[in-house]
């Protein structure tokens, strides 16, 4: 088999690889309907992230059950399943709790950008369709892995309710995407925060009612101009920058929630600027699992289609230049065919 290493900064090969096999009694091995790039593995691939070694790469998957491990009840070859980035038991009480990324044996995925993968905890971790799902919805399904689970839960995390306010702090795909969960759980009004064409007409699209393309200083004001100078019910941070944190805090009401999805490059909070912005802080790595039910559904029911958030789709061998389409924002997010 082959499959997706980094080696270093901007150094990404599609070379042999051992195939997986089940190497505990819990495991699954999927056969790949589709993988993907995430808005995080440009991180590392830019080299702000440190790459000690050569690193495996991918952790948004969906595909066929080849084989599972003997202590597997749930999960059975020839199901097609959707799971999350982050390996979860399903069964501990921060799972019980709706925090399965969180979970005490949680692993993170790490190789998905391969046609092959092993899912540890397969039961815990993996969802199943009733049916083979049909060609043209694979895309949205995959989107339920990563993406659209984040997204949905910055909505859920920032308390969006039915006629509230949300702003959405930043146009990569798991913003556009966090756009299209606050319309669905209702919000009357979405500014999305984009400086893109092409990204502020897919947030039109699934849902922005403003686009404000400031940022900083003048983003906050904008902000306050559209909500009567006191800031908005809920802020999503889909960034994770210095910058996109402070957009996010000072962009609240008072007794407003911040929600932050981005993984936290460098930010660092100030104790009283806190204090005083008395808002509800509530992030960190989506349990994506958590949702995976209701949001496969939503898909199959063709209440949403997330999938288009995928503009670029290559054949896997290609893996290369969907990162680089990536990185030089020539593509929102790119789409490998096994
Ligand atoms: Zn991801
Ligand atoms: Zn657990």
């Amino acid at each position: 088999m082959q499959g997706t290493m980094l080696y270093g900064a901007r150094d990404i090969r599609f070379e042999d690889r051992p195939e997986p096999k089940i190497v505990k009694p819990t495991d699954a091995i999927l056969r790949l309907s589709a993988t993907c790039i995430c808005g995080s593995d440009l991180w590392p691939y830019r080299g702000i992230a440190d790459v000690a070694e050569p690193t495996p790469m991918g952790h948004e998957y969906c595909g066929v059950v080849e084989e599972v491990g003997k202590e597997v009840r749930n999960i059975k070859p020839g199901q097609f399943v959707v799971g999350s980035f982050a390996t979860s038991d399903n069964t501990c009480i921060i799972c019980r709790d709706g925090y399965q990324s969180s979970c005490v044996q949680r692993e993170f995925m790490s190789s998905a950008q391969a046609p092959i993968l092993r899912v540890p905890l397969a039961d815990g971790t993996l969802v199943s369709t009733r049916d083979l799902p049909a060609k043209d919805v694979i895309p949205s399904l995959l989107a339920t892995s990563d993406v659209l689970g984040t997204g949905w839960f910055a909505a859920d995390a920032a308390n969006v309710k039915p006629g509230s306010t949300a702003v959405v702090v930043g146009d990569g795909a798991v913003g556009l995407l966090a756009v299209l969960s606050a319309r669905q759980m209702g919000a009357e009004r979405i500014i999305a925060m984009s400086r893109h064409e092409s990204r502020q007409k897919l947030a039109r699209e699934f849902g922005a009612t403003d686009i404000v393309t400031e940022r900083g200083e003048e983003g906050i004001t904008r902000i306050k101009d559209l909500t009567k100078g006191i800031g908005a019910d809920s802020v999503l941070e889909c960034v994770g920058t210095q910058e996109s944190m402070m957009q996010a805090i000072r962009s609240t009401r008072p007794g407003g929630f911040v929600s932050y999805v981005g993984v936290p490059h460098g930010v660092e909070l100030d104790g009283a600027g806190l204090f005083f912005a008395e808002v509800h802080l509530h992030g960190g790595p989506a349990p994506v699992r958590r949702y995976l039910p209701e949001l496969i559904n939503l898909v199959l029911t063709e209440k949403i289609n997330p999938g288009k958030v995928f503009d670029l789709t290559l054949p896997i061998d290609q893996v290369a230049e969907g990162y680089r389409a990536m990185d030089e924002r020539r593509a929102i997010k790119t789409l490998l065919r096994p």
